[in-house]
């Protein structure tokens, strides 16, 4: 096909669940693409000479790659050509924000719609799941003497276990929850995720040999000291960032205030959470969109978000905006909380200030600045602040393990080994709460800084 046709064909938009069935439950909205959907849309792509789209991705896919081999058909070449550097493609395709990483940066874009990554890469690992499920990760090698431990079993520490495992070094993934995947099973809702495709994740690490160990809390129930002396020969910490940061304002501890990632992780590990009909969820990214769509869900009639910049600032993504618009979340922009006022120590409203953008902050967005005298109160029943989560450090008890000023584990940028040297760290411990393909990109260079460790190489 000529560079020209391609560019004739339009991006394939994915079937959605219609609206008035989608809120009523947790099924997964998005469907995957049918194989003439895929095929003509991987026809779109321009196979760049340049791909920028490779530089786009945390992981660095070969995406022109595995995109040249499903137009000539062979699916399961186009799988083990992402999985050179994916450790987790059924779950990246879907929740990556493609349209800030490689979507973004692909040449179609700039004059129209770019390639849909996500989708094409969405096609490939579910064909994989359904007609290859004994074949999605390689056999493993034989086991070797040297065990490693992982806390967490989020997707840096899923990740560390995948290349380890796969090398044959004995893993062993301890979890202070009772399910497995991190935000990924308590933040991420299934009806952007499916539980089973973390599930399958987990079936294939433990048919590679590595063993899990649930409702432990490392730094509490046993520390990183007793797992070196239980002969742990190296430690890959993946305790992300659980922690919600609050908003600081008076009233925030009345009842009837939760925060967001506590709201979620409560939802999700099945707890009966009734938040009344009208609920208030303060900020504008991936987990307030989360919490205010997971509120609907669960019986609240009257939603609203308030962000404190505008539409053009929010950084959760356009397609999650959208679907929460048509589901009926009401957004209030330029707005921010200022007290929470209740009676008896429950909460009955949230006072707001209108804000104005200033100047640029150092992040390149412009400030919210208050305007003088224009507080309103909205009454609620519930509210939900969900600005950002901070790392909680109870991992470190026992042992001296550095920290940096903004509260995230030290390490070595290049080998993410800590100043202990049989301890390394990635995810969302490091770097802050960001995403699931870059935690997924630290555990892959963990993991290999491990094998150099543990055969004298560093
Ligand atoms: C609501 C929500 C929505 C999100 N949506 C997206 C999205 O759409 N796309 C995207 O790319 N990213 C998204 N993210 C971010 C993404 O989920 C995280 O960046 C990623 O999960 C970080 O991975 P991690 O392995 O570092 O840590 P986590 O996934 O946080 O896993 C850490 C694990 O360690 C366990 N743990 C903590 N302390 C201890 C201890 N002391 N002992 C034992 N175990 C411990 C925790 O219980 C948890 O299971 C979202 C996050 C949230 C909260
Ligand atoms: S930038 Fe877009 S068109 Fe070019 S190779 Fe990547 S996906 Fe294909």
């Amino acid at each position: 096909m000529k560079p020209k046709e391609r560019m004739e064909i339009p991006r394939q938009h994915p079937k959605e669940l219609p609206v008035e069935e989608r809120i009523t439950n947790f099924n997964e909205i998005v469907q995957g693409y049918d194989d003439d959907t895929a095929m003509t849309e991987a026809n779109r792509c321009l196979q760049c000479k340049k791909p920028w789209c490779i530089k786009g991705c945390p992981i660095q896919n070969d995406i022109p790659g595995f995109i040249k081999l499903l137009t000539e058909g062979d699916i399961e070449a186009a799988y083990w050509t992402i999985r050179k550097t994916s450790s987790l493609p059924a779950i990246c395709s879907r929740v990556c924000p493609h349209e800030f990483q490689c979507e973004g940066h692909c040449v179609r874009g700039k004059k129209g719609e770019p390639v849909a990554i996500g989708m094409l890469e969405r096609y490939i690992s579910d064909w994989m799941l359904a007609n290859r499920p004994d074949k999605i990760i390689e056999p493993c090698a034989i086991p070797k003497e040297k065990r490693v431990a992982i806390v967490g079993t989020g997707p840096a520490g899923m990740t560390v276990a995948y290349n380890l495992a796969r090398e044959g070094y004995r893993c062993t993934m301890f979890d202070n929850l009772p399910v497995l995947g991190g935000m990924l099973r308590i933040g991420i809702p299934a009806y952007r995720l499916p539980r089973e495709v973390i599930d399958t994740e987990f079936h294939a690490l433990k048919s590679c040999g590595v063993e899990i160990v649930s409702n432990i809390t490392i730094g509490k129930d046993k520390t990183l000291k007793d797992l070196e002396e239980e002969g742990f020969s190296a430690i890959f910490i993946g305790v992300g960032a659980q922690e919600s940061r609050k908003l600081d304002i008076p009233g925030e501890d009345m009842e009837g205030v939760m925060h967001g990632v506590d709201f979620l992780r409560r939802f999700n590990l099945g707890e009966d959470i009734r938040l009344g009909d009208r609920v208030v969820i303060v900020g504008g990214g991936n987990v307030a969109i989360d919490c205010a769509r997971t509120a609907l869900r669960t019986g609240s009639k009257d939603v609203f978000i308030i962000y404190r910049r505008t539409e053009k600032e929010m950084p959760a993504s356009e397609t999650e905006i959208r679907q929460m618009k048509e589901e009926g979340v009401d957004i209030r922009f330029l707005v921010a909380p200022v007290a929470i006022h209740g009676s008896s120590g429950k909460l009955e409203s949230i006072e707001c200030i209108q804000m104005e953008l200033g100047e640029p902050d150092e992040s390149g967005r412009r400030s919210p600045v208050p305007i003088k005298g224009s507080n309103f109160t909205i009454q609620a029943d519930s509210v939900i602040p969900a600005v950002s989560q901070r790392v909680e450090t109870t991992v470190c008890n026992g042992v001296d393990l550095k920290l940096t000023q903004w509260g995230t584990l030290d390490v070595n940028p290049e080998t993410l080994q800590t100043n202990i040297p049989y301890i390394f760290a990635g995810g969302d411990d490091v770097l802050g709460p960001k995403t699931v393909a870059k935690a997924a990109y630290q555990g892959r260079i963990a993991a290999k800084s491990i094998m150099d460790f543990l055969e004298g190489r560093l």
